[in-house]
């Protein structure tokens, strides 16, 4: 049973009637363009055909119930009473979407419904900005209010880095808000912008899972990002996204080795990005497949984010021949890499790699060949 049908029938189940509104917003997988997005520089992502669900119907009072069937956890909240979460759980990406919407002068009417989603939750597919968009599109439905993919973006993001305590960039939100079926898409993480592309004809997307958990990432993560605003702020400039190659070669020596490094991947990752962009505008898999490899080797020797783990599944992928590149994606440090594959080879190469990285390894992968799906909408 689709998770469509698994939402409407246990909503019939609870509720006694059909509901009024199914909705939906995927996770995503990024391409390319990895820690660019809070350089204000630009990502590559395309929405994932596993999303989080939500079947409701409108309440005349302002409370929200929401039972997820995946946490199999039934929570009500009052809009205008919100709970500050203590230790985060799922109901309270709810909440936090609902509080900065009402920050923002939105005026919600409550809900009641089913939850449920097929995002693997914490592999860095970002199941965490699938439920909060969502939710936003849930309230959308219900209180009447325009819907503008951006500003739900920013909503659903500030929503996560102030209410759930979690620092991220814009691109989880962005992908999950105004994905297009089939496309990438890149963004414009300093204005938002976004210009979609064909993924080239005859290749499939693959994610390749390691079946390792970044764990105390947060440090590092702001680690980063700390050094990222240091050498934006040595060159005088408001972020990295502002220093083109060329001029960052010649000034690179002003900055400390390290410094140095952490910059040098942003610089170089934004100027990838965007050949990646030119690449799939005229359908070159070997080209895109080659700035994907390039990418993986700048954040493991330069940013060095990447795991043993991750390097492992992204040789064992590189090594294949259906393979035209792979690299780690996401924040790194575990987690999941992705592939771009020719179409037709893609199920043997799920079987070639996932042997071949398990006798790497030890570890237990999980592959999924996915497809690039429609950002948050309406499905009923
Ligand atoms: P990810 O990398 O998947 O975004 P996060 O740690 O950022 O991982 O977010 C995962 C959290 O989001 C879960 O612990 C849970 O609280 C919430 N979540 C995600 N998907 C679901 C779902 N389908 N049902 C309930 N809660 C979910
Ligand atoms: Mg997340």
């Amino acid at each position: 049973m689709s998770l469509l049908e698994t939402v409407k029938q246990r909503f019939r189940d609870e509720f006694g009637e059909d509901p009024a509104f199914i909705v939906r917003a995927p996770g995503r997988v990024n391409l390319i363009g990895e820690h660019t997005d809070y350089n204000d520089g630009f990502v590559f992502p395309m929405a994932i055909d596993r999303a989080a669900w939500i079947a409701l119907r409108p309440r005349e009072d302002k409370r929200v119930l929401a039972l997820s069937l995946d946490m199999e956890d039934r929570r009500e909240f009052a809009l205008d009473d919100l709970p500050r979460p203590a230790e985060v759980a799922w109901i309270d990406y709810l909440i936090g979407v609902a509080w900065v919407l009402q920050e923002r002068g939105y005026a919600l009417r409550g809900w009641e419904g089913v939850v449920s989603g097929d995002v693997p939750i914490g592999s860095g597919l970002s199941s965490s900005a699938a439920l909060e968009l969502v939710t936003a599109r849930a309230f959308h439905c219900v209180s009447g209010f325009e819907w503008n993919a951006a500003a739900m973006a920013l909503a659903c993001q500030r929503a996560e880095n102030e209410w759930l305590g979690v620092k991220c960039g814009i691109m989880d939100q962005m992908i999950s808000a105004a994905g297009v079926e089939d496309r990438a898409l890149l963004i414009d993480c300093r204005s938002l912008e976004t210009t979609s592309a064909p993924l080239p004809a005859g290749t499939a997307v693959i994610i390749l899972d390691t079946g390792t958990r970044r764990g105390l990432v947060d440090s590092k993560y702001n680690e980063r990002r700390e050094q990222c605003e240091a050498a934006a702020r040595h060159f005088g400039l408001t972020a990295l996204r502002d220093i083109n190659v060329p001029t960052f070669e010649r000034r690179a020596s002003e900055l400390d080795p390290l410094t140095r490094r952490r910059a040098r991947h942003v610089v170089t990752e934004n100027e990838r990005t965007l050949r990646a962009r030119d690449a799939m505008n005229v359908a070159d898999a070997a080209a895109l497949g080659q700035l994907m490899i390039e990418s993986h080797i700048s954040l493991r020797d330069d940013f060095e984010v990447s795991s043993p783990a991750l390097d492992a599944i992204v040789n064992c992928a590189n090594a294949d021949e259906s393979c035209f590149g792979a690299r780690m994606t996401g924040a790194g440090f575990g987690g999941c890499a992705v592939a771009l594959v020719r179409a037709e080879g893609a199920p043997g190469f799920v079987e070639r790699v996932r042997k071949r990285y398990i006798a790497a390894t030890g570890n237990q992968p999980a592959l999924y060949i996915t497809r690039a799906s429609q950002g948050a909408g309406q499905a009923t």
